[in-house]
C-alpha cells in the first residue's frame, strides 16, 4: 500500500513545472524551486512511510508555495504582545519611540557622521554624542555604549580586573537569564570570584576581610530576577564606594535594568538608578538599553573617566562596540529623557503610566466587538501587568484584560491561545481561570483593529467556520 502510494507521488519535475508554481520560478530561479520541492517531497515520502496517506499534487504545490513564503517573510515577524509583560524578553523587550525608529532608519537609510568630525573633517568618535548625553542625564565624569549588558560587564571586568581577585557577595552570584551567570562572567573575564557573606547577609567588613593586594574590583549587581526576603543585610553603595577608596579598589556596579526615571512615581518598587550610583561615588555602573530604559539593545557604561579610558582601550571594545543603527534609536531615546518627554515618548513608560482605567476602556471596546462580531462569551476581569524583564521581580502593576473562554466555540484555552499565534499577526496571551486573558497595557494603540481581526479569526478557526 505505501510502496504503491510512494510510487503515485509526482515527480519533482512535474510539480515544479506545474503553472502554480510558475512564478516562484521566475521569481526565486528554477534551481531554487527544484531545492525546494525535493525537500518537500522527501518529507511527504518520510510520512507516508510512516503510514500517512499521500497528499494530492494540490497540496503538494501549497506545501511548496508555504516554505517559499515561509522564507521570503522578513524575521522576525511582529507579534501582538497581550500577555501584559511589559519587558518581555522572548518578545524583543522595549518598543521604541518613534523618534528613535526614525533615527536609526535614517542612519540606515544613507552614509551619516559616524566617524567623522563634521568641523574639521576628521576622524571623530562614534561614542561622541551619547558620551554628552548620558553625561547630563547620569551625572557621570564618562560613558562608553557596547553592544549589550552582558557585553558591558565583560569588557568590564577584563579591562579592569583580569588575573586578580574580584569579590562579589554570595547574594549576588547569580543567574541573569539565559543561563548568564555573574560567576561564568567573572571566569570568562579571566578574573577570580572571591565570593564573601552569606545569601541573605553581608556587611562591608566582610568585603574589606576578603581584600587582598591582588584584588581588582568590587562588584554588586542588582538581583534584578528575584528577591530576597526577611532577614537580610545588604551592604549600601556608599559603604563599599568608602571602602574602595580607602583600599584604592574600584567598585563596579551591573543594575541591570537602571531605571533613569524613579519607579515609584508609578506605584511601584524603588528600582535602582544610575544616576544614584554616580552620585554615590560608584567607579563604574552598568546597565541595559532595552529594559527600562526602553531604548535599542545596547550596554551602557557610566563612571570615572580613567577607568572608562581603560575599557576604550581594551582590544574587546572593539569586538562589541555598538553598531550604527541602534547608536542613533538609543542617542533619540536618551534625549526624551533629557528634554522631560520619556514618559510621554517611550512606550515602555508610557505603558508603565497608563491609567488602570483606559486600560480597561480598551478592553470593554474589544470585549463589545469580539461577543458581537462572534458571540464568543467575553468579559472584561481584572489583572495584573507585570514588568518583566528582569526588572522589579514580583512587581505589578493593577490592569484590566479581555477574558475570552473558548467553550462556545468547541475550543479549550489552550487551543485558542495557539490559534491566536498562527494568525498572520500573531497574539501572545495567556490562560488564567481556564480562559484566555488578553491585557490591552501591552498592546500598542495602533494594533488595536489587526488585534480584533486575529481574535475573531482564531475564535473562527476554533469553531471550524
Ligand atoms: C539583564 C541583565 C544583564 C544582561 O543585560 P543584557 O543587556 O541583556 O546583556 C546583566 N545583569 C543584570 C543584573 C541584568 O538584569
Amino acid at each position: 500500500m505505501n510502496s504503491y502510494q510512494l510510487r503515485n507521488l509526482p515527480s519533482v519535475e512535474r510539480v515544479v513545472s506545474g503553472q502554480p508554481l510558475a512564478g516562484a520560478v521566475e521569481s526565486y530561479g528554477r534551481e531554487r524551486v527544484v531545492e525546494l520541492t525535493r525537500e518537500v517531497l522527501a518529507n511527504i515520502r518520510r510520512q507516508v512511510l510512516a503510514g500517512a496517506g499521500a497528499p494530492s499534487a494540490d497540496e503538494i504545490t501549497r506545501a511548496v508555495l508555504g516554505l517559499i513564503a515561509g522564507l521570503a517573510a522578513p524575521s522576525p515577524h511582529p507579534v501582538i504582545n497581550a500577555t501584559g509583560v511589559i519587558i518581555h524578553t522572548n518578545l524583543g523587550r522595549a518598543p521604541l519611540s518613534q523618534a528613535a525608529l526614525a533615527a536609526a532608519d535614517a542612519v540606515g537609510r544613507g552614509y551619516s557622521d559616524l566617524e567623522i568630525d563634521l568641523d574639521t573633517g576628521r576622524r571623530g568618535s562614534r561614542q561622541a554624542h551619547l558620551q554628552s548625553l548620558l553625561q547630563r542625564i547620569t551625572g557621570a565624569e564618562a560613558a562608553l555604549v557596547v553592544n549589550n549588558n552582558a557585553a558591558a560587564l565583560l569588557l568590564g571586568l577584563s579591562a579592569l580586573a583580569a588575573g586578580r581577585e574580584v569579590i562579589v557577595t554570595r547574594g549576588e552570584a547569580v543567574e541573569i537569564g539565559g543561563g548568564f551567570r555573574i560567576p561564568d562572567v567573572l571566569r570568562q573575564s579571566g578574573c577570580t570570584l572571591v565570593d564573601v557573606g552569606t545569601t541573605n547577609r553581608t556587611y562591608v567588613r566582610d568585603y574589606a576581610d576578603a581584600v587582598t593586594e591582588n584584588t581588582g574590583a568590587f562588584l554588586k549587581a542588582h538581583a534584578s530576577n528575584f528577591r530576597v526576603a526577611g532577614f537580610t543585610a545588604a551592604v549600601a553603595e556608599r559603604d563599599l564606594v568608602e571602602l574602595g577608596a580607602r583600599t584604592g579598589i574600584p567598585v563596579l556596579h551591573d543594575l541591570g535594568s537602571g531605571a533613569l526615571l524613579p519607579t515609584e512615581r508609578y506605584g511601584l518598587a524603588h528600582e535602582p538608578t544610575p544616576q544614584e550610583s554616580i552620585a554615590a561615588g560608584v567607579g563604574l555602573a552598568f546597565f541595559s538599553g532595552d529594559k527600562l530604559l526602553g531604548g535599542p539593545q545596547a550596554g551602557i557604561i557610566v563612571g570615572q573617566r580613567e577607568l572608562v579610558t581603560r575599557l576604550e582601550r581594551h582590544p574587546l571594545a572593539r569586538a562589541v562596540r555598538i553598531d550604527k543603527m541602534s547608536l542613533a534609536s538609543l542617542t533619540a531615546t536618551l534625549t526624551h529623557y533629557l528634554t522631560g518627554q520619556a514618559e510621554a515618548a517611550i512606550p515602555v513608560w508610557r505603558m508603565i503610566a497608563a491609567d488602570p482605567l483606559a486600560v480597561r476602556a480598551r478592553a470593554d471596546a474589544w470585549s463589545k466587538a469580539i461577543a458581537a462580531a462572534s458571540g464568543a462569551e467575553t468579559a472584561v476581569v481584572p489583572a495584573r501587568s507585570a514588568i518583566g524583564g528582569g526588572s522589579l521581580p514580583g512587581e505589578t502593576l493593577p490592569s484590566w484584560a479581555l477574558s475570552i473562554s473558548p467553550n462556545g466555540s468547541g475550543g479549550t484555552p489552550e487551543s485558542l491561545l495557539s490559534a491566536l499565534r498562527n494568525q498572520p499577526t500573531p497574539v501572545i496571551g495567556r490562560i488564567e481561570e481556564d480562559t484566555v486573558r488578553l491585557d490591552p497595557r501591552t498592546v500598542l494603540p495602533e494594533q488595536d483593529d489587526a488585534m480584533k481581526q486575529a481574535i475573531l479569526a482564531a475564535l473562527g478557526a476554533q469553531s471550524g467556520a
